[in-house]
């Protein structure tokens, strides 16, 4: 009995999950090209994947575990289960406009075209304000879009905020605070649950030891 956890094959969160992992005392070589790689002091199997894919293949029970930003969590919209917060890949969702544009409220949003690459959790944010506007979903190089006259104003992932800087807006809403959480589904059989304890255990330990 195992549990296999699908963690970012590259990318902002890659190097950290692994990280996790090490600091949980779990031995993995670092899986870059590789689709999966076992633990050799754990019973855990390591998928590398699109963090865009994780939620689903959680889902389905192709793997037990995810770590994933939760920001997809939330666009994905699965049925999963939030284990803990890894306080790694800290960003925020936010909505940013021409540094040009007069801003004084949400409202100033009424009727724009706004280009995303996150439409389910905008269009939830707006919906609660009453906001009715236009979303564009693109899936990368979202902050380009206002100066190629594709929108009016962006949401997108941002943690500095100099990417928005750099190409001529200003940040004006914050719309989802985000970091890395370790999600599971509920298929798990009772020894994968006991072995998801320990993990968890280990995790926090690991959380508590950085305060
Ligand atoms: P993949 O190839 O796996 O689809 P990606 O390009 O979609 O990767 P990354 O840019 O590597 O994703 O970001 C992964 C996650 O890192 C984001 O979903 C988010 O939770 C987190 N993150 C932290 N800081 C930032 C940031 N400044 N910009 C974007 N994402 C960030
Ligand atoms: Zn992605």
């Amino acid at each position: 009995m195992k549990l296999r956890i699908a963690i970012q094959k590259s990318g902002r969160l890659h190097e950290d999950s692994i990280k996790l992992l090490k600091e949980c005392g779990i031995d993995i070589n670092n899986g870059v090209n590789k689709l999966k790689t076992e633990a050799t002091n754990f019973p855990l199997e390591v998928f590398f994947l699109r963090d865009d894919d994780i939620p689903q293949y959680v889902e389905d029970g192709v793997a037990d575990l995810g770590i994933v930003g939760e920001n997809v969590v939330l666009e994905k919209n699965r049925p999963l289960r939030t284990v803990e917060k890894l306080g790694f890949g800290k960003c925020r969702l936010a909505m940013a406009v021409p540094k040009s544009m007069e801003y004084s409220s949400i409202r100033d949003l009424q009727g724009q075209r706004i280009a995303t690459s996150y439409p389910v959790i905008v269009n939830d944010f707006l919906r609660k304000l009453d906001i009715q506007a236009e979303i564009h979903e693109i899936s990368g190089s979202v902050e380009i879009a206002p100066g190629i006259g594709l929108a009016d104003a962006i949401c997108d992932l941002v943690s500095s905020g100099s990417t928005l800087f750099m190409n001529g807006l200003k940040e004006v809403e914050t719309v989802l605070r985000s970091e890395a959480v370790l999600v599971s589904n509920d298929k798990l059989s009772p020894g994968q649950q006991q072995l998801l304890a320990k993990l968890q255990f280990r995790i926090q330990a690991v959380k508590k030891a950085k305060n």
